[in-house]
């Protein structure tokens, strides 16, 4: 067998990951996680670790989902692959479109199928362009996005995202990108009245509007929560307004319910939480629950009505757009959450339980905030919380939490200073009680370590 040192040694040597610093990897060695059931992690030390991220936002449903394994297994011994070029398709992607239209909202009947979030989001920034070419109005291209957004990592994802060390590596934004706030009250307009301050952010989109010119923008794009920015929940007139403005001014209205879709919010899709009408919604992580990559652009019936009609080829796919097993899989993924009443649970029960144990986290000295809508939630850690007072090196605080945290045995992520969680929607009560002990021994074991 090989031994954790090994594989470390192999990793260090070959694997280059994701937003990693690989000096500082290479100093610590990478955790090596080897299987996973329920909402719990095994690391090859043996370690039990309770994921607070589900994965990274994804795994909705929990590890070791018999269903999921028995769609994938038939399916690849069925038709492993085939694609829905050259006019063709695949009976699981015709069923699980079918099933998205049918949970969507009721003005969504089309999707479009990808491979990831980001694509999906580069799918929407060549789609708003070429519908509005095909409106006949081809200079409406400016699309309006977020400072600290997240909308994935490819050039167009990242472009619409609002991560500035995203942007500096690389010369990004591409050009036809506009940038408004975010909606993020604590850290933003503590000084304000919350409800006043989620209607001044929102109008910052029509005063952007006005001043490029409503007939040369686009689209608006917002994450109904922000979720990698560090679950920022906007204040109840934030997104009535939004929605007021892009109908005033025919701006299409997408929503990006990578983290919010399916379940998180204890809706379906956070559109439906928030009671907004998006024009095109950009889905993955929780389509699969992370089992298989796959993503998806929801398009609403003007849009798709007018791709049909248009008379013209869209020059965009993916060699695994509406991949077979990966549709069988999220079909199989839907059923669950549906036959299991997954979202009504989190709706019910969950959220306010979960909502009620991780507020009492607000107590300690070191938590500022704590907020939390569905199943997702922020503890947003301060130097001194009697003068709103943050840390200076906030990315510091938040990794060293971390660290301390998955040594508790907790996946909890850090964003600047601010903890965040996101488990798997089947997490029991008794789970959510362990998460909670587990979070606020990491926070008295961050303020001994901070205090040396
Ligand atoms: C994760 C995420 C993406 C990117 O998805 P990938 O599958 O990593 O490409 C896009 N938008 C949001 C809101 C996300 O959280």
């Amino acid at each position: 067998m090989t031994t954790t040192a090994e594989l470390q040694a192999l990793d260090a040597q070959h694997h280059l990951h994701p937003f990693t610093d690989h000096g500082d990897l290479a100093k610590k060695g990478t955790r090596v996680i080897d299987r996973a059931e329920g909402v719990f992690l095994y690391d090859s030390e043996g370690n039990k670790i309770l994921d607070g991220m589900a994965g990274l936002w994804c795994v909705n449903v929990g590890y070791g989902r018999e269903e999921l394994i028995n769609a994938a297994t038939e399916q690849m011994r069925q038709l492993p692959y085939y694609n829905s070029f050259f006019q063709c398709t695949t009976p699981p992607t015709i069923e699980l479109a079918r099933q998205l239209s049918e949970l969507a909202p009721a003005h969504i009947n089309h999707v479009f199928f990808t491979g990831s979030g980001s694509e999906s989001n580069d799918t929407i920034f060549r789609l708003v362009r070429h519908f509005w070419a095909c409106k006949g109005k081809p200079e409406k291209k400016v699309i309006i996005a977020r400072n600290n957004a997240y909308h994935g990592s490819t050039v167009a994802g990242a472009s619409l995202g609002g991560m500035k060390p995203m942007h500096e590596q690389g010369d990004l934004p591409v050009p036809g990108i506009e940038r408004i706030n975010q909606p993020y009250w604590f850290g933003e307009g503590f000084d304000e009245d919350p409800n006043a301050f989620g209607l001044r952010v929102a109008q910052e989109l029509e005063a952007k509007i006005k001043a490029i010119g409503e007939d040369k923008v686009a689209a608006f794009i917002a994450e109904p929560i922000q979720g990698a920015g560090g679950v920022v929940i906007p204040p109840e007139t934030y997104w009535p307004e939004i929605q007021r403005i892009c109908d005033v001014y025919e701006i299409l209205l997408v929503a990006d319910e990578v983290i919010c879709g399916f379940g998180r919010t204890g809706e379906w899709f956070g559109s439906d939480y928030f009671g907004i009408k998006p024009d095109l919604m950009a889905i993955a992580k929780g389509l699969s629950s992370g089992y298989l990559p796959i993503g998806g652009v929801l398009v609403a019936d003007h849009i798709a009505e007018t791709l049909k009609s248009s008379g013209e080829e869209f020059y965009h796919g993916f060699t695994y757009s509406g991949h077979p097993t990966a549709a069988a899989v999220a079909s199989a993924n839907l059923k669950i959450l549906k036959d299991e009443g997954i979202v009504e649970r989190v709706k019910n029960e969950l959220a306010p339980y979960f909502a009620d144990k991780l507020k009492q986290l607000a107590d300690h000295e070191l938590v500022g905030e704590v907020r939390t809508l569905g199943l997702l939630g922020a503890i947003e850690l301060m130097k001194d919380k009697s003068k709103h007072e943050f840390f200076e090196n906030k990315g510091a605080v938040g990794t060293l939490c971390r660290d301390i945290s998955v040594g508790n045995g907790l996946v909890m992520r850090g964003v600047g200073s601010t903890m965040i969680l996101s488990p798997p929607l089947v997490i029991k009560k008794e789970e959510i009680d362990l998460l909670v002990e587990r979070a606020r021994k990491s926070l008295d074991d961050l303020a001994i370590r901070l205090k040396a």
